[in-house]
């Protein structure tokens, strides 16, 4: 057992140059650990280097630098362990359409080495749902289960870490429900879990920990509730007895929103301005409080406020 299922030094990804433009490099010197067991967010807005992290992982795209040990192994050093170590679900649905799901299990397992004797095909197809449809061929296959048999295929070496590239893009509520639901058993089992999603929410709720990645660069790394406790933000919303006055004195650093509902959302920061001193203002305005709620930021204020603060810090 290693403390890491993952651990990355100095990653930098140069893709050589093309057609009409120079090379492009898609990550700089990152350093990133992941903690065995745990379920791990990559996250970072399109273009940011996510996919190639992820193929370096996987031993689909060629390192330019850097060191990368997976379950402990070096890529460099234990190329076949470092493999063996890991599976990864890709975006992609293009599959052999004349493949039974039995049979691409089957053909995946031996693409591993992993002998008939070991074979878990069974085990895995009632894992995704698919026992059902086992013998039939793929291309009478849902964009849903065609979905859970890429997660299957991830599953056939029983690798100690699980990647999954973008899982619930484009797919509905009760797919999403399930791929969920076979990740989080799939953990409780033992097995690291890293993820890239766009959905933050889904994120939010997902991850122990989560790193942001940004124009290449790792711009965040930390566990979910820190993260998102790192934003001191806070928002106070008011709902007044009556229509609240067009003109009102707020501290410094206080942002009001005007909801449709007749609310008003307060925006301040807590090292700055306190809950009191925004009620003050709004005592002073006259208006009579009916009712009051505070919410907490969400991971994707976080997301912004760092991305675009890390903009900032480039330009
Ligand atoms: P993400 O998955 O976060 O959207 P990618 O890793 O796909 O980001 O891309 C990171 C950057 O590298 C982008 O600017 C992208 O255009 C570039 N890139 C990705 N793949 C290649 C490639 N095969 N050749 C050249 N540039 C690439």
């Amino acid at each position: 057992m290693t403390d890491y299922a993952i651990e990355i030094e100095g990653l930098t990804k140069t893709y050589a140059a093309q057609r009409g433009t120079g090379p492009k490099t898609a990550l700089h010197e990152v350093d990133l650990t992941v903690p065995a067991g745990s379920i791990f967010g990559l996250l970072g807005p399109n273009g940011a280097g996510k996919s190639t992290l992820i193929n370096i992982l996987a031993g689909l795209v060629r390192k330019s630098a850097g060191q990368v040990k997976i379950w402990g192994f070096d890529q460099d050093v234990n190329p076949r362990q470092s493999r063996a170590s890991i599976g990864v679900m890709p975006q992609e649905l293009n599959m052999d359409p004349f493949f039974t799901p039995r049979a691409s299990l089957d053909t995946q397992a031996g693409l591993y080495g992993v002998p008939k004797s070991q074979r878990r095909t069974d085990e895995i197809l009632r894992t995704i749902g698919l026992t059902d449809k086992a013998d039939a061929y793929a291309r009478t296959l849902s964009g849903g289960m065609r979905r859970r048999l890429l997660l299957g295929k991830a599953l056939v070496h029983s690798p100690q870490v699980l990647v999954l590239d973008e899982p619930t893009a484009g797919v509905d509520i009760e797919l999403r429900q399930m791929l969920w639901q076979n990740v989080r058993k799939l953990n409780a089992q033992g097995m690291t879990i890293i993820l890239t999603t766009h959905y933050l929410e889904e994120a939010e709720e997902m991850c122990d920990e989560i790193a942001i990645i940004h124009q290449g660069r790792k711009i965040a790394h930390d566990r979910t509730d820190r993260l998102i406790g790192q934003l001191d933000a806070k928002t106070l919303v008011i709902q007044p007895v009556d229509p609240a006055p067009e003109a009102l004195q707020l501290p410094d650093g206080v942002e009001l929103e005007r909801r449709a509902n007749g609310t008003l959302a307060f925006s301040y920061f807590r090292n700055r301005t306190s809950a009191e001193q925004v009620l003050d203002a709004v005592r002073a305005a006259g208006i009579r409080i009916h009712d009051v709620a505070t919410a907490e930021p969400h991971l994707e204020d976080v997301f912004l406020a760092l991305t675009k603060s890390s903009e900032d810090q480039a330009a």
